[in-house]
């Protein structure tokens, strides 16, 4: 295995690192609205396989390497830095929105709109960080299938997801969320 497909595994390590305990805690949440849908589940289902299962047939086998490609080492550090602020801003959603998470769409009884940190920089920070690592993931695993699968699932999943998401949370908490979209950027900051 080389550097940057090395990296690309660590990046995923340290987000289930961040993301475990607190999915353990809010597992302990009565929840008061669910849209986990069957079309839900495939998208998850598809990002796993982009992110993950082909990413390890890759590494581990050699039935890809027929769609490699090389890169210059100058765009495989780019996308270790691309990586790198994609953890960050994982990190930082996951700070800040607590046991307000949840990894399908769902309002819990005690949901509170959260407006501050990095949410008050953009609303959608752990989209955002996943646009960052399957833009790195190109980079880093430089082969034309392991690398381009991370995209190809996750535009659909984006555009479905940030649609009923929006939904959802107009839904829960109508003009607070309206005044919220009007003022904060999606996935790029407004200026
Ligand atoms: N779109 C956000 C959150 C993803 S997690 C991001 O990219 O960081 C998905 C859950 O977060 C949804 O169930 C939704 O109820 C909740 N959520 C999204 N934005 C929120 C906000 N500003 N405050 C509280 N909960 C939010």
């Amino acid at each position: 295995m080389d550097i940057f497909t090395g990296i690309y595994f660590a990046v995923l390590i340290v987000e289930i690192i961040i993301r475990v305990p607190l999915n353990q805690k809010r597992k302990q949440q009565k929840m008061s609205a669910q849209r986990v849908t069957g079309q839900e589940r495939i998208l998850l289902g598809l990002l796993s396989l982009g992110g993950f299962f082909v990413p390890i047939v890759y590494a581990a086998t050699n039935w890809l390497e027929f769609a490699n490609y090389r890169l210059p080492a100058w765009t495989s550090w780019l996308g270790v830095l691309l990586a790198a602020g994609a953890v960050f801003v994982f990190w930082r959603g996951h700070a800040d929105l607590g046991l307000n998470w949840s990894p399908s769409l769902e309002i819990r009884e005690k949901h509170e709109l959260i407006t501050h940190g990095i949410y008050g920089v953009i609303r959608h920070p752990m989209y955002a960080s996943q646009w960052l690592l399957v833009i790195a993931q190109p980079l880093l695993l430089q082969n034309w299938i392991a690398g381009f699968i991370g995209l190809l699932v996750f535009i659909p999943f984006y555009f479905l997801r940030v649609k009923a998401e929006e939904q959802l949370m107009t839904e829960a908490f109508g003009d607070q969320y309206r005044a919220y979209m009007e003022k904060v950027g999606g996935v790029l900051p407004r200026f």
